[in-house]
């Protein structure tokens, strides 16, 4: 049994929500023995718009720790390792080609701490810059602000040096309509799709192979309003933390949305003394319980990092009184660290929509791998 998560604490705690929470996790035996350096970061796997899996966890943490064996400093790590998935035009959630805003248009959010020196940086709405990341850690180091956003974060980040670039992905565009197209029966555009009155799909466009491919992936890809986001946390030898968040944020967002990604306390905390925590899912659950910090603050009170974020997943519930029906609607996960490198993973679902384990990227030195998430439901 995990020492990090009191068996009979967690039992009582699924018996209170009156559904059919877990007895007993599989994630909650298989981690958390102290390892320093170590790395955690969301698993970001799933299948990309070419048909092929994306494995952008596992490649985070291995950059990760690449850069803290080489001596690295754990914020230099951690930023390396989600540029690789801001970078990656198959990664919809985070970065180049990420998923647009409802008016087509990519912003994204990051924000960035750093443990040693107990300073961060942020930045939101951020349009035409591919690594949000780098922009917030440029906040952190060269001025005395917190967070800039939308316009003043882009001048901010050319007047760095920083290139203008088109963030929209073909993929994401055709998805982007695809949403468009579906959403009002009633307006003007679309669908491209109709269905005779035997229920049989028919095409008014003459589609070729590709498209036809590309919208059984898209009809896939929205049955559930597409999340996703990056948030990697490094714990040096020395037992130093720092952390990152970066997103393109809830697909298909009002322009000016912003979530808990690039919020201090919310997407992302770290406190040297203590440890670190940070999250992905739907934002404005994670902002209603100040996430990251509240995990923080309850490894400061003497929970491991699972129960730390399993309570904050049962903070979301309860605002909710347990409702499944208000719960089915969204997924959150948090992530989280100590000081000593002890390390969890919860989540509100056990089972992610495409029928996978909720899980986490972890490198420990040795080697990198996912491990499943504790949770405090099964299935949606
Ligand atoms: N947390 C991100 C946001 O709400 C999105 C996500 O992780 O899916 O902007």
């Amino acid at each position: 049994m995990n020492p990090d998560l009191n068996r009979r604490e967690f039992i009582k705690a699924s018996v209170a929500t009156g559904v059919s929470a877990p007895l007993f996790s599989p994630a909650l035996t298989a981690q958390n023995r102290a390892t320093r350096p170590l790395v955690i970061s969301s698993a970001n796997n799933h299948i990309g718009a070419d048909g092929k899996f994306l494995n952008g966890g596992i490649n985070c943490v291995t950059r990760a720790m690449e850069i803290l064996k080489a001596g690295g400093d754990t914020l230099d790590a951690v930023i390396a390792g989600v540029n690789l998935v801001e970078d990656d035009p198959l990664d919809d959630s985070v970065g180049y080609g990420g998923l647009p805003n409802e008016d087509c248009e990519v912003e994204l959010d990051s924000c960035v701490m750093h443990g040693p020196t107990r300073r961060a940086g942020s930045v939101a709405s951020l349009k035409n810059i591919k690594n949000p990341s780098k922009v917030a850690r440029l906040v952190l180091e060269r001025t005395d602000h917190i967070m800039i956003v939308g316009e003043g974060a882009l001048r901010f980040a050319l007047k760095h040096g920083f290139k203008r670039e088109d963030l929209l992905t073909e993929s994401s565009r055709k998805l982007w309509l695809k949403w468009r197209e579906e959403l009002n029966p009633q307006d003007n555009w679309g669908p491209s799709w109709h269905r005779t009155t035997k229920g049989k799909q028919i095409s008014q466009a003459n589609l070729s192979k590709d498209e036809l491919a590309f919208n059984s992936y898209a009809e896939e890809r929205l049955r559930n309003r597409p999340t996703g986001t990056i948030n990697c946390l490094a714990v040096n030898a020395n037992g130093d933390l720092s952390g990152v968040t970066t997103t393109s944020g809830l697909a298909w967002k009002i322009p000016g949305r912003v979530g808990d990604s690039p919020l201090i306390g919310c997407g992302l905390y770290v406190d040297n003394e203590v440890g670190a925590a940070g999250s992905t899912g739907r934002g404005e659950e994670c902002i209603y319980i100040n996430g990251g910090h509240t995990i923080v603050e309850n490894m400061r009170r003497g929970m491991g990092p699972t129960e730390a974020a399993l309570d904050a997943i049962k903070r979301i519930a309860a605002r909710y009184e347990n409702n499944l029906d208000e719960l089915r609607k969204f997924d959150i996960n948090f992530y989280a660290l100590n000081k000593k490198g002890e390390y969890g993973g919860a989540t509100l679902w056990g089972l992610r929509d495409d029928g996978k384990r909720n899980s986490f990227a972890l490198h420990d030195g040795k080697e990198a791998r996912l491990i499943d998430c504790a949770y405090l439901y099964e299935k949606k």
